[in-house]
């Protein structure tokens, strides 16, 4: 479904992301994981086409996106969660679900009718339906998440793209995202999902890509990847 090939992004003088290539499948989790400046954030800006990449290719169901503009990219079927949460303050929780469903429903000149039902439909996916009318600065960090998640997923991407889901939850919100993941997997979505700690996605995921510096270290089952020399230096710090 995702197929990824030759990626690499120069910053200046800075090779940010340099020559990875991995695969998703339809119903599959892909485990990204390196410590801080590893480049994983930069491969799905690439996927995405918030960056442009300076070499690789990008293949949604055979059709390589790379370079296209997101809002393409979008429409050819990728969700990004960002790292960051972003999202309007000035509109309800139910307001920027919607807005994030607006280019589809314009498209197909939908009645507003058709668009909230599904606004509400995802809130109660990801968990908000408490606090669908709420501004998004009242909110708990955690449900700031799941508006992340339910923007990304508003379109029903094939490809999700999840940019460090668990940083800041409780381990209870870290088991409910977990589920959620899951349950998009279990949908027939492909999902790459980007962490620090292999340690934290090994439950979630069916491989691990361990990147380090901008460059591929390993590829495997998590076990795998936790014997490897590199991820053992590198990660565990020798733990
Ligand atoms: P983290 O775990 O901290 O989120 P990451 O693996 O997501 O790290 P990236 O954010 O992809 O890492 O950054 C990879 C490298 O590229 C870093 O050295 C970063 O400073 C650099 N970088 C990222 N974006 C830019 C940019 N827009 N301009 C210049 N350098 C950038
Ligand atoms: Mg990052």
């Amino acid at each position: 479904l995702l197929e990824v090939s030759g990626l690499t992004k120069r910053f200046g003088g800075l090779v940010a992301v340099k020559d990875i290539g991995f695969s998703i499948a339809a119903g599959e989790i892909l485990g990204l994981i390196g410590p801080n400046g590893s480049g994983k954030s930069t491969v799905m800006k690439l996927i995405m086409g918030i960056e442009r990449p300076n070499a690789g290719s990008v293949r949604i169901d055979g059709v390589d996106v790379a370079g296209w503009p997101t809002h393409r990219i979008a429409r050819q079927g990728v969700g990004l969660v960002f790292q960051h949460s972003r999202p309007l303050h000035r509109q309800t929780v139910l307001e920027n679900i919607t807005l994030a469903l607006l280019p589809d429903s314009l498209f197909r000149l939908a009645a507003g009718s058709h668009v909230a039902a599904r606004a509400r439909e995802i809130a109660a996916r990801v968990g908000l339906e408490g606090v669908m009318h709420r501004r998004p600065s009242t909110l708990p960090f955690a449900d700031l998440r799941r508006l992340e998640l339910a923007k990304a997923v508003a379109r029903n991407p094939k490809v999700v793209l999840v940019d460090e889901p668990f940083a800041g939850l409780t381990a209870g919100e870290v088991a409910s995202f977990s589920e959620l993941i899951a349950s998009f997997r279990a949908e027939g979505h492909a999902v790459l999902l980007v962490d620090h700690n292999v340690k934290s996605v090994a439950a979630l995921v069916d491989r691990v890509l361990a990147m380090y510096l901008g460059e591929y270290v390993a590829e495997g089952s998590a076990e795998e990847v936790m014997r490897n020399e590199t991820v053992r230096r590198v990660y565990l710090g020798g733990k």
